[in-house]
Parts: structure tokens; C-alpha cells; sequence
């Protein structure tokens, strides 16, 4: 880990400004895209997992980390905009079957459940794991819930 963030920290403002750059662009496509389809945005809580993974140390360095800070920028976008953001604890959403709830294996970038003989885009399966947890804590809260989506499913129909 040492060696990884070595790296990161010699990245020149220029880079720095590059990656902001891309980030913004990312992060304003889908606010957009949830205002035009009147979605909420559900997003795995990184930060709280991290915490409990390596301690307080290593969360300071996650402020440099690029998913970390586009999860910021969506956050302050969609805010800005009225749009409805639910942030979710992550932990075993990549483990377990967002079909079944059962635990599953993930290869590469396959996610495979033994129990429904499940299996899927392992980055999909934890989208929908967040999804369906987003919106068992808004129905908690009683919020009024809108379409909840996400770009495979509605390219699927
Ligand atoms: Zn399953």
C-alpha cells in the first residue's frame, strides 16, 4: 500500500487538474441522466467500509483516490440538482447473489451463485445488491421512491 500511495502522491497538479476534469464530465453525465429519467442515485458508502478495513490512516489517502472522489462530486451535483442520492453500506454486496442472497464466487469479472445457478457481470451484481439496499432504507425512511434504475438495466428494457 505504501508503494501505491508513493504514486499517487507524486501525481503534478496537471495530472491532478486531468483527472478532475474527467471526473466532473463522469459525474455530470449521470446526474444528468438520473434527472431526465426522475431517478434516485444509490451509491456503496466506500468510505465506511475502508474505515473498518485499515483504520483511520488509510482513510486520509482515500481522499486522493479517484472512485472516492467522483462519489463527492456526484453527491454535490445531484444535491444541487433536487435529485435524491441514498448512500448504502457496501460490505458483501460483491459476495453475495442479488438474485437469491446467497454468497456467491467472483472470477475476474464473472460473479457466479451456486445456490440458483445465478451468474452475471460480477460489477452488475453488486450495483443491483446496492440498488436493492438503497431502496429497502428509503421505503424505511418513507421517502417517495422513483424509478430506481441502472444503464444495464434500461438497456436491457
Ligand atoms: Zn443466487
Amino acid at each position: 500500500m505504501k508503494k501505491a500511495y508513493g504514486a499517487i502522491k507524486k501525481i503534478g497538479d496537471k495530472e491532478q487538474r486531468m483527472v478532475n476534469d474527467i471526473l466532473h464530465k463522469i459525474s455530470r453525465e449521470i446526474v444528468d441522466e438520473a434527472l431526465e429519467t426522475d431517478a434516485m442515485i444509490a451509491m456503496g458508502n466506500l468510505k465506511g467500509i475502508r474505515e473498518n478495513d485499515k483504520g483511520k490512516r488509510f482513510n486520509r489517502k482515500l481522499n486522493g483516490f479517484p472512485y472516492y472522489k467522483l462519489s463527492k462530486f456526484i453527491e454535490y451535483k445531484a444535491r444541487w440538482l433536487g435529485i435524491k442520492v441514498v448512500k448504502v453500506n457496501e460490505r458483501n454486496t460483491s459476495k453475495l447473489c442479488h438474485k437469491c442472497g446467497n454468497r456467491g464466487v467472483r472470477r475476474g469479472s464473472l460473479f457466479k451463485c451456486a445456490s440458483c445457478n445465478y451468474s452475471c457481470n460480477a460489477d452488475y451484481n453488486g450495483a443491483m445488491n446496492i440498488m436493492k439496499r438503497a431502496m429497502c432504507y428509503t421505503r424505511m425512511a418513507g421517502a417517495a421512491l422513483t424509478q430506481p434504475l441502472t444503464r444495464q438495466d434500461e438497456a436491457s428494457g
